[in-house]
């Protein structure tokens, strides 16, 4: 076994840790991981890189989330107002200013499903609570850095620049910062596709949170 980066879970070759610049939360960031990918060989992992660089990101391991304790309190939490990242009919850009009417001034928390396009699916189909609750899109996403993935349609994006998509979107009603944070997840990314091309590439099927209106 090769030593792992104890803060990032990748070999010391590819451990991206003297790139973090801690984003300094706005929405609460609560990554929901399809147990599949989350053991999945060779995987880019990008929602572990989210919790590694959103500062109070929370990261929970499942399908069925209706009785996970934790994930229970910040639901029932009033200072917070849900928000499924995930493209679905109705979903709202971050800049909407329907946004900023239903967080009414509280924090956004910002539940955003990982997996492939159909696990993330398969999160939403066990926990309808969840699906139904107000959606974030991303409108015309920039081309992903994950290109040597296979993308299901064109516009998707890793979890990893979905969320850094959002937070920059939602700039307005919930800042994240200092910039240079938010630019540096990037960084990351790139950083770590670079060393996985440079290995041969992964398998990955996919995005989670590849957010697209489309
Ligand atoms: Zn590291």
């Amino acid at each position: 076994m090769r030593p792992l980066c104890p803060d990032c879970h990748k070999a010391r070759s590819r451990c991206y840790c003297h790139l973090v610049v801690p984003v300094l939360p706005g929405p609460k960031v609560v990554l929901l991981v399809h147990p599949r990918e989350d053991h999945k060989r060779g995987a880019l992992n990008t929602a572990r890189m989210v919790r590694r660089c959103v500062q109070g990101a929370e990261l929970f391991v499942g399908l069925d989330f209706h009785a996970h304790p934790r994930l229970s309190v910040l639901l029932s939490d009033s200072g917070l107002a849900p928000f499924l990242l995930h493209p679905g009919p109705g979903s709202l850009n971050p800049q909407d200013p329907e946004v900023g009417r239903i967080l009414g001034g509280r924090r956004m928390l910002m539940l955003v499903p990982d997996g492939t396009w159909r696990q993330a699916r398969q999160i939403l189909r066990f926990n309808p609570h969840l699906a139904a609750l107000p959606r974030l899109g991303l409108d015309g996403p920039e081309p992903g850095l994950v290109t040597y993935r296979r993308q299901p349609a064109e516009g998707c994006l890793s979890t990893l620049e979905a969320v850094h998509q959002a937070l920059l979107g939602l700039q307005a009603f919930c800042p994240s910062g200092p910039p240079r944070a938010l630019h540096a997840m990037k960084a990351i990314l790139r950083h770590v596709v670079d060393e996985q091309v440079a290995l041969g590439g992964c398998n990955d099927s996919g995005p989670g949170a590849g957010v697209s209106n489309r």
